[in-house]
């Protein structure tokens, strides 16, 4: 498991690779503004994709970090909710998910 740190300056995110006695440092290595760390399985969208960008920063507000969500189904497996594109998806998941964005 692994974290990165996402500056939303930036549009960028970093991958954190540390031994467990390191402090991690989060000062944007390119602003010097502190980012936010997130799930490694933050899927980061092109620094040009200003929109994509918005969204990851309105669910990182609403207190998602990119961990896997999981949705019951019929047959009562469990299958991953795939994460919002746009704004108006990104509404509804928080609305939906909300008591599962916890940190990690
Ligand atoms: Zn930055």
């Amino acid at each position: 498991m692994g974290h990165k740190k996402v500056c939303f300056n930036c549009r960028k995110a970093f991958s954190i690779y540390k031994n467990p006695s390191d402090e991690i440092n989060l000062t944007c290595p390119e602003c010097g503004i502190i980012t936010t760390l997130i799930n490694h399985k933050f899927r980061p969208p092109k620094s040009s994709d200003i929109k994509k960008w918005k969204v990851a920063e309105y669910l990182k507000n609403s207190g998602c970090f990119f961990h896997h969500v999981y949705e019951k189904v019929e047959d009562g497996s469990y299958v991953v909710v795939p994460y919002p594109e746009n704004m108006s998806e990104a509404e509804e998941f928080v609305r939906k998910y909300k008591q599962n964005l916890s940190p990690y």
